[in-house]
């Protein structure tokens, strides 16, 4: 098992993924702390093609894939945002996974490497600014105790540990 600072660490990571992806309308499969071979935790998501966006109705094409491809970035991102804020401090060399996640997503986007810094760096601004909101925090904290206490939840007991309130 991993050892419990680190153990907490992979849980508020991983809860950050999950209240990002329940915000960002993602459908979350599962969500993990326990270590397998590619990772201390995980968090799988769902089918994102039909997925619904704020102002976004009947928008089609470049435009809607780039709204869903930064939804997913963000979402990458809300992982080592959430690390970030329970240790203090930022890693930029932690958490590569991630960011190369989001450099993928929107790669495509960016004509040069400056612009697609610039917009992982504005995404993860906007993550950090969700995630360090009163009531999203302390979903997230919800989300990591549940999984220090079960290990893996589902979509829908991600669903009610975030909506329910304290
Ligand atoms: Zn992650």
């Amino acid at each position: 098992m991993t050892p419990g600072r680190t153990r907490k660490r992979v849980a508020y990571h991983e809860a950050g993924h999950a209240v990002a992806c329940v915000l960002l309308r993602i459908p979350v499969v599962h969500v993990t702390i326990r270590p397998d071979r590619w990772g201390l935790g995980a968090l799988r998501w769902g089918d994102v093609t039909r997925l619904r966006i704020p102002g976004m109705r009947g928008v089609s094409g470049v435009a809607r894939v780039r709204a869903i491809r930064e939804r997913l970035a963000m979402m990458a991102l809300a992982g080592p945002v959430a690390q970030g804020i329970l240790v203090g401090h930022f890693a930029v060399w932690c958490c590569c996974g991630d960011r190369r996640f989001a450099h993928r997503q929107l790669a495509p986007f960016s004509r040069t490497e400056e612009e697609l810094a610039n917009h992982v760096l504005n995404l993860e601004s906007r993550a950090s600014k969700i995630l360090r909101g009163a009531r999203v925090w302390a979903a997230v904290e919800r989300v990591a105790d549940a999984l220090l206490e079960s290990e893996t939840l589902n979509s829908s007991q991600v669903r009610k540990i975030i909506s329910c309130r304290h």
